[in-house]
């Protein structure tokens, strides 16, 4: 496919605020292209030239490539630059400087010229990206190159989540929605997009036949939430209460020769966790994948330390001195793979029975408290048990649940405390919008609109403006710093709102709130599709808990939990 349906693809997908729209345009599209470019083509489509957790990243100083366009437009640098300040987006500014040019540039070969720019490092590379970027551009008309700047500067932004991408390869190759689950099952599998593109376009055998990969990282399971004690012992029966540990889910495997570590959002953190590498060198005589939570304990008592002592950790260069300060332990709680045995689709049950017999406990290294439960009292009993030695609660374990990749299934439920007439578990919502602020206020963020993910739709739905809990501190230095880059012009296609704030955001970052509870709104569009009534259901007394880095949009709370909530008077 020429660059230029490519680009022109882009463009009309933006323009769409219809999800099915945009399904039907990508799968068009996917149509058209060959096998060696739909892998590509997807990729590029997620803003990235390979998946995540190869560290491969597109991300080149604007100013750099800014440098690129002058020498491929032919203008002086400094003009470049000041039109850039005026403008404020490179793509734009490319958009409206290149003269139009007969398409000649081919999917592939942008592809690969970015993937060559994103790769090279070390001594002199900056020169040799601007200038593989320039000559890149120089065969680019204005539509081209707005989509070659957007991507290599890790702008490019159209509001498409996976999801919309996975539904797309369904519809393009496989028949349909109907086919989703199975494309999905692909994804969540490998964390790869070219891959599951690539076996969807080859067809429904080529998904079914996916296994997971040692040194492919999975996508985890999360677990729903439930109020009381006695609806989850209404919704699972007698099963498994384990400890929930308050620091960072981490995936490790061992593939006979090295280890690799990812975080929740699929990122590679194997440099980030020495120390707990090296706790689980004694059970390297065979190749497997765990999951644990590495938590911080003080060296001094041994005592558990919540969360935010693990951002300690998180630094540039990881010293022998904040490794003894903050050193961590890692609670294991899953085994996925053993010797070459998948293990995800045995029930809890047997996985567990494995993980124990595969386990030794070390200084630095311990399976997760686990108990069996009968019934309301018992859980009661254990969780506050679990509290008592510093964890944040328990989470319970359908007995014959298998681990389900990437889904927030029933089969695993967490219990942060009894309800008490009000929401007692916090909500991780998404930032889409900002008013200013006034007064003292002025100039800066004054509160925020926020979001819940709905997956369904691959939308975000308002709950809630947010203002309480935020310092000045935060809205002055350390809010516009992760959210200015985020501006858009216009409402962004995948957000659904009824309000509408000063400034918009593309929905990316994710804030934890608490509130006190949750009630019907027609100021909010949360749920509204299913509630009906164009009322939505929304916060009532929010605040600011603290900023997640550790998760990303669509790892929101969902419409489907609040609804559950709702229902189930967790209000
Ligand atoms: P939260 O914000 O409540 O920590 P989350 O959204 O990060 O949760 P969930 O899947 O909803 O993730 O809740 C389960 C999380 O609890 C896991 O992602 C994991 O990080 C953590 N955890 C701690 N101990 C356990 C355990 N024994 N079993 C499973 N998960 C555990």
């Amino acid at each position: 496919m020429l660059f230029q349906e490519f680009a022109a693809l882009l463009r009309a997908i933006e323009e769409t605020p219809s999800r099915l729209r945009t399904v039907a345009l990508l799968a068009q599209a996917f149509r058209q292209l060959s096998p060696e470019e739909a892998p590509k083509a997807a990729l590029l489509l997620t803003g990235s030239v390979a998946p995540p957790f190869t560290g491969i990243e597109l991300g080149m100083a604007e100013i750099e490539a800014a440098k690129a366009l002058a020498v491929a437009a032919n203008l002086p640098e400094a003009e470049v630059r000041a039109r850039l300040l005026q403008i404020g987006d490179l793509g734009a500014l490319a958009a409206s400087i290149m003269p139009p040019r007969p398409a000649t540039l081919r999917v592939s070969e942008v592809f690969d010229t970015l993937l060559h720019i994103a790769r090279d490092a070390g001594p002199g590379s900056q020169g040799r990206k601007r200038a593989a970027l320039a000559a890149l551009l120089a065969h680019a008309g204005p539509d081209e190159a707005r989509v070659i700047l957007r991507s290599v500067t890790g702008k490019l932004r159209l509001g498409v989540g996976e999801a919309t991408i996975l539904d797309a390869l369904a519809h393009a190759y496989l028949g349909g929605s109907a086919k989703t689950p199975l494309v999905e099952r692909a994804y969540f599998l490998t964390s790869d997009i070219a891959e599951t593109t690539s076996r969807a376009q080859a067809g429904e055998e080529a998904l079914r036949s996916v296994r997971i990969e040692v040194g492919k990282p999975v996508r985890m399971m999360l677990a729903e939430r439930l109020p009381t004690a006695a609806a989850i012992v209404e919704e699972l029966g007698p099963h498994a209460a384990e400890y929930k540990y308050d620091g960072e889910r981490v995936q490790i495997h061992w593939d006979g020769h090295r280890f690799r570590a990812y975080s929740r959002r699929i990122e590679d953190i194997t440099h980030q966790i020495p120390d707990v590498l090296e706790a689980l060198q004694p059970l390297t005589t065979h190749p497997f994948i765990v999951e644990a939570e590495a938590v911080v304990f003080d060296p001094a008592s041994g005592a558990l330390q919540p969360f935010q002592q693990v951002l300690n950790r998180r630094v540039r260069r990881l010293t022998t001195e904040i490794l003894a300060a903050y050193p961590m332990k890692a609670f294991v709680f899953e085994l996925l793979h053993l010797a070459g045995d998948d293990l995800l689709d045995l029930p809890y049950r047997e996985r567990r029975a494995r993980l124990e017999a595969f386990v030794t406990s070390s200084e630095r290294l311990a399976l997760s408290t686990a108990s069996l439960v009968n019934d309301a009292p018992a859980l009661q009993a254990f969780f506050a048990e679990a509290i008592s030695q510093g964890t944040e609660g328990v989470v319970c374990k359908a007995l014959d649940g298998r681990y389900q990749p990437g889904q927030r299934g029933t089969s695993w439920i967490k219990y942060k405390g009894p309800a008490g007439g009000s929401l007692t578990d916090t909500l991780d919502l998404v930032v889409v919008g900002a008013w200013w602020g006034r007064g003292r206020r002025a100039g800066a963020y004054g509160s925020f609109l926020m979001a819940v993910y709905n997956p369904e739709d691959d939308r975000f739905e308002t709950i809630t403006r947010l203002g309480a809990g935020l310092t000045d501190q935060h809205l002055r230095e350390q809010l516009p710093r992760l959210l200015d880059p985020l501006r858009q012009p216009q409402q962004p296609a995948n957000v659904v709102a009824t309000l509408r704030p000063d400034v918009w955001f593309v929905p990316s970052i994710v804030f934890e709130v608490q509130a006190q509870e949750l009630t019907r709104s027609p100021m909010h569009t949360a749920g509204a599709g299913v509630l009906g009534n164009h009322r939505g259901l929304a916060l009532r007394f929010p605040r600011f808990v603290r900023y997640r880095d550790d998760k990303g949009p669509t790892d929101a709370t969902t419409t489907g939990e609040v609804l559950r909530l709702f229902r189930r008077g967790g209000e």
